[in-house]
């Protein structure tokens, strides 16, 4: 059943959050999961199957969140399935050495070679977190450069100015990040050379490192300028600072491999996660063997993990790398999301709706701007009131898209031409009621 038309269309999911709300704050697990930018109760699903999800009240629904990213392949893939179940079958998990972890630990190594030594963690904030401590540790400094909008997961020293949740709300600075620690982290405009430059020639040589996504996914998808990435790796370079590649969502998503190759990027280190774990917890983080030889045990930087490795991941992990190097798969995607989004700006053009799309592959934004999105300056100015109203009417026409202005939302292999047919005509319903609400002044705040 698709959720248009529907008398009591969440009753359960409405049932379940009320009760969710007396035990975890905003009821949810993960902030932006509480719908709280886009107002309206959130969808508990049930189980997925391919591109689609169904929620507890039965509605269907094709989903472009796709976990946040992970789920390239899809919903329960049967290889990736086949090998969770076989593994978990041996044991889930013994705190020792596996030699899945060796494999996929060689695959990784192979499609990101500048990662040399590699560490497996358990997400992607525990892969920039380490990160950090390990470049501070390598260059004996503290100051850590970061771009505003960008979201690196919730360690402290990264939750300054951070996108994704965190810039939703409206609050960029977390509560609970003593001032000590935040004064340690610059903040620079992203895509924006001068600024780089500035700053490293004026205190470059206390910036222990600076961290990129070399695509913006987390202040909605931004492809930054050449110039950009360039100037970075050549004032790190010049000034003795670490390079950090925050590739957790770029890795995988557009290529075998990660942003680096396809835009000859070489950072010192790189972090990963999502897709590398095939949708279980996962993060991974290394570089070359010098930068690298500071972790523990080999050298004084500490980092562990209980379940770190553990033969389940590394499983679903191998599972989904092994299927990602299937021929032509990448430019499919590609293709399958060229004729989304030109899909979408037909209509938006049509029915001139201020909108426009950003993309990369298969990861991609529709900002509701007239202005090109560039830098966090010009997301934030995106009509998000028209974006909640839009992303109400989607829900309604059974397409499940992330519940904020400031995330990409992805396709996987299942997303094929019929599904993408499908989702074009049912993004044309929600955009024509989005127009109507748009010339009625917008009367209802829901
Ligand atoms: N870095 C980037 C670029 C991300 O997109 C994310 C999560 N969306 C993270 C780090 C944090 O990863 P996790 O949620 O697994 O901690």
């Amino acid at each position: 059943m698709t959720p248009s038309n529907q008398e009591n269309l969440l009753s359960r999911s409405e049932e379940l959050f009320i009760k969710s709300r007396q035990i975890f704050p905003g009821g949810v697990s993960s902030p932006v999961r509480a719908f709280k930018a886009v107002g309206g109760t959130p969808p508990f699903i049930d189980h997925g199957s391919g591109c689609h999800i169904w929620d507890v009240d039965q509605n269907e629904y094709i989903d472009f969140v796709l976990s946040y990213g992970p789920h390239i392949l899809g919903h329960n893939d049967p290889d990736v399935l086949k090998a969770l179940c076989d593994t978990a079958q041996k044991g889930i998990s013994f705190g020792a050495p596996t030699e899945l972890e060796l494999r996929l630990g060689e695959m990784i190594r192979s499609a990101f070679p500048l990662m040399e030594r590699l560490r497996f963690v358990n997400s992607g904030t525990e892969a920039t977190m380490a990160a950090i401590r390990v470049a501070r540790g390598h260059t004996g400094r503290s100051q850590i450069v970061k771009f505003e909008g960008a979201y690196h997961g919730h360690a402290d020293s990264l939750l300054v100015k951070a996108g994704s949740g965190a810039a939703t709300f409206g609050v960029p600075d977390s509560g609970g990040v003593p001032e000590s620690l935040a004064r340690e982290t610059i903040v620079l405009p992203y895509n924006n050379p001068q600024a780089v430059r500035d700053l490293f020639n004026k205190q470059g040589d206390s910036i222990a490192c600076a961290i990129v996504e070399p695509i913006a996914g987390n202040m909605g998808v931004i492809v930054p300028d050449d110039e950009f990435l360039r100037e970075l790796r050549t004032q790190t370079s010049d000034h003795g600072s670490i390079l950090i590649a925050d590739e957790v969502m770029t890795g995988f998503r557009q290529t075998y491999g990660g942003v680096q190759i396809l835009f000859s990027f070489e950072p010192d280190m790189t972090t990963l996660g999502k897709i590398i774990g095939g949708g279980l917890p996962i993060g991974a983080y290394g570089g070359s063997k010098e930068i690298m030889r500071h972790v523990a045990p080999e050298g004084p930087v500490y980092q562990a993990g209980t379940l770190s490795g553990n033969p389940v991941t590394m499983a679903c992990g191998v599972a989904t790398l092994q299927k990602l190097k299937t021929p032509a798969l990448y430019s499919l995607l590609e293709e399958k999301s060229r004729l989304l989004t030109d899909g979408i700006l037909n209509i938006v053009k049509n029915l001139g709706i201020p909108a426009r799309i950003n993309r990369m592959g298969s990861m991609m934004t529709l900002f509701f701007s007239a202005e090109p999105v560039r830098d966090w300056a010009s997301a934030a100015k995106c009509d998000t009131e028209l974006f909640s109203y839009f992303f109400r009417e989607c829900l309604k026409e059974g397409l499940y898209l992330p519940p904020s202005q400031f995330e990409a939302f992805f396709l996987s292999t299942c997303h094929d031409d019929d599904i993408v047919k499908q989702s074009v005509n049912k993004f044309q319903n929600a955009l024509l009621k989005t127009k109507e609400w748009m010339e009625k002044g917008r009367p209802e705040h829901h």
